[in-house]
This record gives C-alpha cells, structure tokens and sequence, in this order.
C-alpha cells in the first residue's frame, strides 16, 4: 500500500505525507508498503517498534523537509544511522523514523588526508574506501556499525591508543538544526556545535556528513589470542599489567567469550597499528604468557582486522547490554566477574575489558564533549541470544551481574553502551560536560525535537 493509500484508508494517523512527497527525492514509506517491514527493524532484534513514517533520504534536503515536516506534524523523531544502537533509538512508535541509510558515500582526499562520509555509511563501507589508499581513522570493531552513533557519541576502536577517538577526528560537519536549516559545525563556524557533535550524540542536529582527519594505515599485526576459561583470572590479571606499558599503536581487549564450537574461554584481540616486526616484538610476551589453546594474531590488512569479530554479533539477535568505567580493574572486581560469567545462560554472550589511553587521554578534560579522558578500564556486559523465550532468563542474568559489580563501577559510562537506563546514567555519560550541555541544548534544540537519544531535556 502507498502513502497516499494509507493515509485514506486511515492506516497512518498523520497528515497525508505528500506535502513531504512533494520535495522528498528519497523513499516514503508507511505501514502496508513494501519494504516497511524490513527498514523498520534495526540490528537488536528486541527492538520492535513502528514509525508512522520511514523517510529514506538521499540527500541533505530530504532531511531538512523531514524534520520541518516533523516539527509541522508535532512528529517524534528518530534517527538512523547504522541503526546499532542497543537503545533502540534509531527508530520510534508514532513518529518519524528519519532514515539516513541511503547516504553513504565515502569522498577520500588523499593529498589532505580526509574523508567526507554521508551518515548512512558504516564502518565497512568507510574503511575500504580509505583502505584503497593506504589511509583509516578510528573507527567501530563491526563492519556494519554506523560512521554516525559511534562517532558522535565518542568512538573507540583498534587505532584508538594512536589516533584518539573518532569524535576526535572530526574536522568539520554539516548539521541540520531543529529548525531545518543546514549549518556548519567547524572550528571557524559554530565551533561550539563541533564541541557538541564530539560525544554529543544527536541532541543538537541531524549530522548529514561529516569530514574526518586520515592516518596512515597499512598492514597490521591482530588477532586473538585464547586460553581455556579456567585460566581467566590470570589471563586478566596479565592483561592489566601489561596494558601499563603498551605502546600506543596497540590497542588490546581481553574478554570472556564461548568459541564458535562451544568452548568458555578468555580471549586478547589486539591491532598492532605500526611496523610488523616491532609489533611482534611487542606481542612476544603476550604470545609466551601461559599456554594459548589458539594464537591467531598475524600480519593482517587493516580491513580483514576490521571485520574479525563480525560473526559474533548478527543482525536480530537479542541484545541486552550494561556497561561503565571500572575504578580500578582489582583482583576482587576480575574475580567477581569471571565468577559471574560462569552461570550465563548463552554462548552467544560476552564480557570485555577494554583498556583506551594513549591518544584518547590526550584531549583535555573538556575539550570535546566526549569526557571521559582518564586511564580506566571499561566493562561492557553484551548479552546476546537469538529467541525470544529466552528473553527473561538472559535480561535476569545480566542484572546480576551488574548487582554484583556495583562496588567496582566508577560513576563514568560511555554513552553509546548505555541502553534506555534513565537521566542519571545519562549524566553519568557526559559527566562535568553536562551543565555546558545542556546550554548549547538550549540554543541549538530548546523544543528538544531531538529526543530519541541519550537525552539531554533542556528543562
Ligand atoms: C555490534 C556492535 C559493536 C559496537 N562496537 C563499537 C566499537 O567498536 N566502538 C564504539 O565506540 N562503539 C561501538 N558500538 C556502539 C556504537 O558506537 C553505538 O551503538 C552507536 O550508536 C552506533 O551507531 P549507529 O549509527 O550504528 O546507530 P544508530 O542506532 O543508527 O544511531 C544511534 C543514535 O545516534 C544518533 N544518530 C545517528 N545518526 C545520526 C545523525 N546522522 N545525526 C545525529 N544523530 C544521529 C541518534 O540519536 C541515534 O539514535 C557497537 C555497537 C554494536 C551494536
């Protein structure tokens, strides 16, 4: 069923959408229609949630018409990057789903090394354009996440320690405001937008592109390294200590995962980011640490290293996360943890410590939105199941966990873990930035349209 369809046989409830048709060079869709059904869900499959309208736009105009028409229609909106996030905020009941899947043109320059990426691209799509020229930024451990969550809300990943985060790396952006007008976000225009967008998320706009600085990045050193469950403990211990003096260009995680053939184990997955045979020499100690039961870490391009942990997180699966920044990573908190994990109910699920520093402390305290700049460990709790029975068992599971880690947590979460956990959790992610936030919430979006997030409520 078209639009116009719907809307006459009262099966959409707002305004006929063709005053949006008019000027919309993307897609239309409302219930009913082809297509409906399969842009409406988003990676975590427990996410279940229909938009009055999906507007798949192909261009930035489309996204100023769709929120003048959102704000006309007194629509909620949500916004879809990748559609990743956990929250399920990429896509609302009753509202407006603004869709931006469609944009995902990735424009190299190779001579200023930057790229100019549409918000609909992921990471795949962004790394083998700028792989194809020997260049990358630091970008998200899945292929399919999108530029845009992860990189607004902060962005960490494999080149993290040697070129900070991805908010970081943005040079400039283009932004349509809440009153559908398109501005620059900049160090010379606007330069308190560009401060917003770096850990802001979508409270200020909608990012129709953005510029991000390259590095170069050619042939790494990654992959996993796993030993039997029973070793966890030392495994992390190792971890923690060796992490203290790591050089930049590696960037390491341990975890508590299930092999593919069904195995517990506690798994390092590392990229080395420089010269191979440095590399290896800084990997010897973790290669000789104990008795591996698989070492798979190995000269690899940057792309395929991109790409290793694709499998472990499908598209529909259920997820259910919880996440902060440990105070310290202690025998006692390593000890609960792998205590914990011994009793989850799904091999689908995992538990990771990730250790940033390097690069991503260099920004000061305040300098981006993005705050968390100190050296700690943050634990991130993905819980992940494929049928829906088996929602309750798992959900129960990871809040005790999480009862059981309370005394370890610091007060700090990164914003783009968090699922829909309520506002103190969500002062906790822009931490001493919020008051500043919340001014430029007031000045860029003080009818707070721009809500399905991590929401900062300007009253
Ligand atoms: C499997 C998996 C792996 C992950 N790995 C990493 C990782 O390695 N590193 C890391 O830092 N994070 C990681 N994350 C977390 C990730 O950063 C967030 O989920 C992020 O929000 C995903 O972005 P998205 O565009 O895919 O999501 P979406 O769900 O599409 O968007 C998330 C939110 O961002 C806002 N938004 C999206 N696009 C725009 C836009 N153009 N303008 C304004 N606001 C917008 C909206 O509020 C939206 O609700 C991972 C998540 C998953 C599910």
């Amino acid at each position: 069923m078209n639009t116009e369809k719907a809307m006459a046989s009262g099966t959409a409830t707002i305004p006929a959408p063709h005053s949006l048709r008019e000027n919309f060079k993307g897609e239309i869709l409302v219930e009913g229609d082809a297509g409906y059904d399969k842009e409406r869900k988003i990676w975590n499959g427990m996410i279940d949630r229909k938009p009055v309208v999906i507007a798949q736009c192909i261009e930035t105009s489309d996204i100023q018409y769709a929120v003048k028409f959102a704000k006309e229609n007194s629509l909620l909106i949500s916004v879809r990057g990748g559609g990743h996030n956990v929250s399920g905020n990429a896509v609302c009941d009753s509202g407006i789903m603004i869709d931006l899947s469609l944009m995902r043109s990735v424009k190299v320059d190779t001579e200023k090394k930057w790229a100019i990426t549409e918000m609909g691209a992921t990471w795949g799509d962004f790394d083998k354009a700028t792989q194809q020229h020997g260049l990358a930024t630091t970008g998200g451990l899945i292929t399919t996440t999108g530029v845009a969550g992860l990189t607004l809300g902060g962005g960490v990943g494999w080149l993290v320690r040697k070129h900070g985060l991805s908010c970081d790396n943005i040079i400039e952006a283009d932004v349509v405001t809440a009153d559908g007008n398109l501005v620059k976000a900049s160090l010379q225009e606007n330069p308190d937008l560009l401060w917003g967008i770096r850990g802001g998320g979508g409270n200020f706009g909608i990012v129709s592109s953005m510029k991000l600085q390259l590095h170069d990045v050619g042939m790494v050193l990654g992959g996993m390294i796993l030993h039997t469950r029973d070793k966890a403990k030392e495994v992390i211990r190792f971890y923690r200590e060796f992490m203290k003096t790591a050089p930049e260009e590696l960037t390491l995680y341990t975890g508590l995962l299930t092999s593919p053939d069904g195995v517990p184990v506690v798994g390092m997955i590392g990229c080395y980011c420089g010269d191979i045979e440095k590399g290896e020499a800084v990997l010897k100690p973790l290669r000789e640490f104990g008795t591996p039961i698989a070492d798979m870490i190995q000269p690899l391009p940057y792309v395929q290293m991109q790409s290793l942990l694709d499998a472990g997180f499908p598209h529909g699966n259920r997820y259910y996360w919880k996440s902060g920044f440990l105070k310290e990573l202690s025998d006692e908190a390593i000890d609960t943890i792998v205590d914990q994990m011994a009793s989850n109910p799904s091999p689908y699920s995992a538990t990771l410590f990730e250790f940033y520093g390097g690069a991503a402390t260099r920004e000061p305290e305040g300098g981006t939105s993005y705050p968390h700049r100190q050296l700690q460990f943050d634990l991130v709790i993905i819980s992940n199941w494929p049928d829906k029975a088996d929602d309750e068992v798992n959900i129960a599971w990871t809040r005790n966990i999480w009862e059981a880690v309370q005394p370890f947590l610091s007060n700090k979460v990164y914003v783009n873990a968090l699922g829909v956990e309520g506002k103190d959790r969500v002062k906790e992610a822009y931490g001493e930035n919020y008051q500043k936030m919340l001014e430029l919430k007031r000045k860029y979006d003080p009818a707070n349209l721009f809500r399905m997030n991590q929401n900062i409520e300007p009253d």
